[in-house]
């Protein structure tokens, strides 16, 4: 197994860690770097053609950012993930696509990815919940458990035969927030790929609910406003619940309370679609027909001019808008009235990148550039450390100390060098594991003999594994064998069984190959039948499709895609993605009855008069 780390390596943002195993190459996370130094149209350090698969932890931008590049440059795998992870990252991408949009014709900056790519990228999502074994490829299983960072999030667990397994922390949270559960327990894993965003720092004990009530009281008293910059998913909707909580026991002033970001608002209806999700004390008042995100006060505002109005206005009041780290978004807006004016405050209630002007203003800086224009900094600024979606220094120490049997080795990655480095400090002092801070670009190789493990001196077999049936056949899967060495009897995996015998593994595999599959001697005997199509006629095709093209189910993207197929891979190809599509519920998500009907209608349409069936996607496109 070799791993490679191409992304928030001694850096928080732009996580990418490359795997290549015996049989397979796959990402842990493709997301984009942030602040400082980030490239506009970074290239990648490999060819997303020889991608198999990528594993997501959660959607995140710095995490799920470069998935539609991918798409774009040849990835055709699967995506794993959460049912949630990819709902969130389609708001998340599609909403990316759109500032890319803006900025090209705004500053002229070419986009990296349009929203058919994401469109696209959805397509090759594949989900799953936590805690269901996913079989990734031939020789690499992945599990996702809760990481209690943002709606979603999952530690990943990967199992990798021959290598042994593998832990992906992805970002995990404190366990203190009301709405997350605290993260899963580290499971005995072989090697960790850990966190580190707050490695050499702990959240003081403050409670962020006083804190913030106090902020707002002060800055009430001044007729000042409140600006809370968030991101939109995860510390929103914690602020949001915080803001509820207060007003309902009357400890806010009677002030408006601005929700001002509609990307926010979306994933905030997310987080109860996804309910089951969450913590269950507050899914409870999901349960009793309350909304724990909305209270008397709280205006979602829509539209940008009405944001601007707001930011405009001398009112006192509670503004919460996106982007948290004041890159973009409309906290611009209120930013842009509000800096100068002595009398309001400014709460940080997240990790601010090195490099972004929330960082600069952190910082004590004075005179910060906000969209093009220079502003002095007169506000009080403020710092709620405690709403944090990340676990602090004793959040991931304990992570790892949790563990029944201790990690082998350990990577830290996903925080600044002080933080990566106090992390390992505390591992490499406390616990003796080997413990790694790798630089961007660095290749771990690790020998499969490392993971051999050994077992009793006398070993029974006294168990009769499953056999499958084929036809009179008993077939026996090959799991391993025993080795007897100098130093004991190791039992080795299949792959390592060959990787010893060298000068016949050609023939041993394909041996292998047969004994192990069903499918493997099953197509020496059966041809495969093809389904029969159904005839229909080209009135029906036509009346169909226009009507799920007019309520949006079959977009212009989609045609697009089928037709480029159509001209490029020919009517069968089509079908088969046609039906591919089906099957992971892409085609019509959430309706099987009415999937089905367009599924069944396009692959007739295509099967008896492909020429018709293109130019009709061709007037669809052209609507
Ligand atoms: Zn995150
Ligand atoms: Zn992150």
């Amino acid at each position: 197994m070799k791993i490679q780390f191409l992304g928030a390596a001694k850096e928080v943002t732009g996580s990418c860690i490359l795997i290549e195993t015996r049989r397979s190459k796959f990402l842990l996370d493709c997301g984009q770097r942030q602040g400082q130094g980030a490239e506009s149209s970074p290239e990648f350090q490999f060819n997303p053609r020889e991608i198999d698969f990528v594993i997501l932890s959660h959607a995140h931008i710095d995490h799920s950012g470069l998935l539609p590049k991918l798409v774009a440059e040849g990835f055709d795998g699967e995506i794993y993930s959460t049912v949630a992870t990819r709902d969130v990252a389609e708001l998340l991408l599609e909403d990316s696509a759109k500032i890319q949009k803006e900025a090209e014709s705004g500053a002229g900056l070419i986009p990296m990815f349009t929203e058919e790519d994401v469109a696209l990228t959805m397509d090759k999502f594949s989900v799953y919940e936590w805690d269901v074994p996913i079989d990734a490829s031939d020789d690499v299983t992945v599990t996702f458990l809760d990481a209690g960072h943002i709606l979603g999030a999952s530690i990943s667990v990967i199992d990798i035969s021959g290598a042994g397994r593998l832990v992906y922390t992805g970002d995990i949270g404190h366990g203190h927030s009301p709405i997350m559960n605290p993260p899963a327990k580290l499971n005995n894993t072989d090697f960790l790929i850990i966190e580190s965003t707050y490695g050499a720092k702990r959240h003081p004990a403050v409670n962020p609910k006083e804190s913030l009530k106090q902020i707002i009281l002060d800055t009430y008293a001044n007729k000042g406003k409140v600006l809370i910059p968030v991101f939109a998913v995860g510390r929103a909707q914690e602020v949001l619940y915080i803001l509820k909580q207060l007003y309902e026991e009357s400890e806010l002033p009677n002030i408006p309370v601005y929700f001002d970001t509609p990307l926010g608002a979306e994933t905030t209806s997310l987080y109860q679609y996804h309910q089951n999700y969450l913590r269950a004390q507050f899914r409870s008042s999901f349960l009793k027909g309350e909304n724990p995100f909305h209270f008397g006060t709280l205006d979602f505002i829509r539209g940008n001019n009405r944001s601007l109005d707001v930011a405009s206005s001398e009112e006192p009041c509670v503004v919460i808008a996106a982007s948290g780290m004041l890159t973009g978004g409309r906290i611009l807006n209120h930013l842009k009235t509000t800096l100068e004016d002595p009398d309001s405050s400014l709460v940080f209630v997240g990790y601010q990148a090195e490099g972004t002007p929330g960082r600069e203003i952190l910082d004590g800086k004075k005179r910060v550039e906000i969209a093009g224009k220079e502003y002095e900094v007169k506000l009080k600024v403020h710092y709620i450390p405690g709403l944090s979606a990340h676990a602090d220094a004793d959040g991931l120490f304990s992570f790892v100390n949790s563990a029944d049997i201790l990690p082998k080795k350990i990577f830290v990655v996903h925080g600044e060098p002080e933080n990566a480095e106090a992390l390992q400090r505390r591992i490499i002092n406390n616990l003796r594991i080997d413990t790694f801070v790798p630089e961007m670009g660095y290749t771990e190789n690790f020998m499969d003999r490392e993971v051999v493990k050994v077992v009793e001196k006398d070993v029974h077999l006294d168990f009769k594994p499953e056999f499958t049936k084929v036809g009179e056949l008993e077939v026996y899967p090959f799991v391993g064998a025993l080795l007897k060495k100098q130093d004991g009897i190791h039992l080795i995996s299949k792959e390592q069984y060959i990787g010893i015998l060298t000068e016949t593994e050609e023939e041993l595999e394909t041996m292998l190959t047969k004994m192990t599959s069903k499918e493997g001697l099953e197509a020496e005997t059966e041809t495969e039948t093809a389904e029969p199509v159904e005839e229909i006629s080209e009135t029906e095709f036509k009346e169909t499709l226009l009507k799920y093209a007019d309520v949006g189910i079959f977009s212009r993207s989609r045609a697009r895609e089928l037709k480029n197929m159509l001209e490029n891979e020919g009517r069968d190809a089509t079908i088969a993605h046609i039906n591919k599509l089906a099957r992971k519920d892409r085609l019509y998500p959430l309706d099987t009855t009415k999937q089905e009907e367009l599924r069944r209608v396009l692959v007739a349409g295509i099967n008896s008069f492909p020429q018709k069936a293109r130019e009709l996607f061709n007037e669809i496109v052209e609507r």
